[in-house]
């Protein structure tokens, strides 16, 4: 109940910042900021059912809302960089700096996404997952769906099964997922594997300006892993993807979890930066100093452009 009443206020001040120009107002004293922007998937009605979107519609922004909320950045000003443009002396002069990224490695990204991106002439970045590219790892919320889709059980039993594990470790998530293939015979599909990107399409997108980054190998939280391990996905992601990619200088942590340990283990690993899931802008003062732990603005499925606007800039 409290969480929709907090729901319902935040409704209303995004509406009333919005109509008021607040929003715009503040965006006009954003000099100082730089803006990530993230999404993972972008669908598009045209290939919805060959991609089997209704896998992961919890995270796939529409084609056309990512198309408003890029226009509407354009006209307020902002300036698209990629995260190695960070790097340059002059970037405390370009006006709101913003980096749009996708986690993951969907394969919309290079059908849907690419296509009005070149349009526009913005760059991106893609933080890929080597485990997906490769087709050895899966997303386990994307199994699960595929899995209780196939058992025939509803969307809202689905979703409550999905919150359910959430909130599980990774070995009793697991072996929940066994037990439910177990009770209703039910296997993944090796095609669910290809809504992925492969490494060539991965290359193709860097040929049309993408920059690439690592987002670990396996989507694991790096919170969870024994150092042995936390090594592999920190410094193996980053040699395998610059064996196939070239340089790469910024990491997006799975779920956005990260600690002072994983911080410093990218640094030492070659990173110049590294993402977090902190909500929000970064203070320039932030990239300069302290890039290990950047906060993002995840455009959810279905916001409007009013919300987009402030969460954009009133960090909300
Ligand atoms: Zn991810």
């Amino acid at each position: 109940m409290k969480k929709l009443i907090k729901k319902g206020i935040k409704h209303v001040v995004v509406n009333t910042a919005y109509h008021s120009g607040l929003a715009k107002l503040f965006g006009s004293f954003h000099g100082q900021k730089v803006f990530c922007v993230g999404y993972h998937s972008i669908r598009d009605d045209k290939n919805e059912e060959k991609l089997d979107t209704s896998l992961y519609h919890n995270i796939s922004v529409k084609k056309k809302d990512f198309e408003d909320q890029l226009v509407f950045m354009k006209k307020n000003g902002h300036t698209f960089l990629t995260f190695k443009d960070l790097e340059r002396k002059d970037l405390e002069k370009i006006k709101k700096p913003t980096i749009i990224f996708f986690d993951d490695g969907f394969k919309d990204v290079l059908l849907n996404a690419l296509p009005v991106l070149k349009k526009h002439k913005i760059p991106a970045t893609l933080f890929v997952t080597v485990g997906l590219l490769d087709r050895t790892h899966i997303l386990w919320t994307i199994k699960l769906r595929y899995l209780l889709k196939k058992a025939g059980l509803n969307h809202k039993h689905i979703e409550e099964h999905i919150m359910k594990l959430k909130g599980l470790d990774r070995e009793k998530r697991n072996s929940e997922i066994e037990k439910i293939e177990t009770k209703y015979k039910v296997k993944l599909d090796s095609h669910c594997l290809d809504i992925f990107l492969n490494w060539q399409e991965v290359l193709q997108l860097k040929k049309d300006g993408f920059e690439i980054g690592s987002h670990g190998i396996q989507h694991e939280k790096f919170s969870e892993l024994d150092p042995a391990n936390l090594h592999k996905e920190i410094n193996d992601s980053k040699s395998i993807i610059e064996g196939k990619i070239g340089k790469i200088v910024a990491i997006s942590y799975p779920y956005g979890r990260t600690n002072e340990k994983i911080k410093n283990m990218s640094k030492q690993a070659g990173y110049s930066y590294g993402l977090g899931t902190g909500h929000g802008y970064n203070k320039l003062h932030d990239i300069l100093t302290g890039p290990f732990d950047l906060k993002r603005i995840t455009p959810g499925p279905g916001d409007s452009l009013s919300r987009f606007a402030v969460e954009l800039y009133m960090n909300i």
